[in-house]
């Protein structure tokens, strides 16, 4: 779907910016529904190739849903798989690998590239292939109690749009809205091994998904040795491996995911 879009009235392409979280879902939702000032083009999903495998299954559902309901277009755009990424880069096989904010035995986080490289690069790819002479307005799905995450975009063909925060929409009254209208709530949308999942995202992940919780884990293990760091790394904030820390004690302080990649992780 790379054909060059012609220049529409007021120059601007409307592009939902879609994780698969509960504020993109319902923002999608409701464009098509006509609840927002502007009337999206089309949806694009920037694929990391490693979110939860319920992830995956939601979006599938969600861009069924759309074409079916609406005909409207959810494009996916991938830079490649950023957990067999990093093994290959581990293990000597890549020279060069986007590094993941991983925490050093030190307490310092290594340079997060991966929202830009995984996340940002190729959704701009795409955009700049199909906007023609058209600036983008790109939709991003942050409600009003996170609105200190709302940022300017940094390249002039791109304005950022948040319509969510416009009509002061919180997250409390979206949750609602699924209740309501018996839409199914998608959950967390980050990937699987992202080192800024909280405790309770891990307790309660491993409860429900000891597959995956595994799968990370052992992504966990074999990064301990992370190439040309002078101490070792880890995905969990505590510095021990994610398969020993013992999740039973209640109530994290920290929330889902303590910072976010851009306003496009986590949506
Ligand atoms: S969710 Fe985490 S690991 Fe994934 S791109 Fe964002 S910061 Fe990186």
């Amino acid at each position: 779907m790379n054909e060059k879009k012609e220049k529409k009235e007021g120059g601007f392409l409307d592009v939902i910016s879609l994780g698969a979280g509960k504020q993109s879902t319902y923002m999608l939702l409701q464009a098509l529904e006509g609840k927002f000032k502007y009337k999206p083009d089309f949806a694009i999903f920037s694929d990391t190739g490693c979110e939860p495998d319920y992830v995956y299954s939601y979006f599938e559902w969600l861009k069924d849903l759309v074409k079916t309901k609406y005909n409207f277009d959810v494009i996916v755009v991938s830079e490649g798989n950023i957990l067999t990424d990093t093994l290959e880069y581990v293990n000597g096989k890549k020279k060069r690998v986007a590094s993941l904010p991983l925490r050093l035995g030190s307490g310092c986080l290594i340079m997060r590239q991966c929202t830009n490289d995984y996340k940002i690069k190729p959704l701009r790819q795409h955009l700049q292939a199909v906007r023609g002479e058209n600036k983008i307005r790109l939709w991003i799905g942050i409600s009003l109690d996170e609105m200190e995450r709302m940022k300017e975009s940094n390249v002039k063909y791109i304005k950022n749009y948040y319509p969510l925060i416009e009509k002061q929409i919180r997250i409390d009254s979206i949750v609602d809205w699924y209740k309501k209208t018996n839409t199914p709530e998608p959950m967390k949308s980050a990937c699987l091994i992202c080192p800024f999942h909280s405790d309770a995202y891990w307790k309660r992940f491993k409860k429900v998904f000891p597959k995956e919780f595994k799968k990370a884990c052992d992504f966990d293990d074999a990064i301990r040795l992370y190439p040309n760091l002078k101490s070792k790394a880890y995905l969990s904030k505590h510095l021990k491996p994610l398969k020993e820390i013992d999740f039973s004690y209640e109530n994290s302080l920290f929330p889902e995911l303590i910072e976010e990649c851009e306003g496009l992780c986590g949506l």
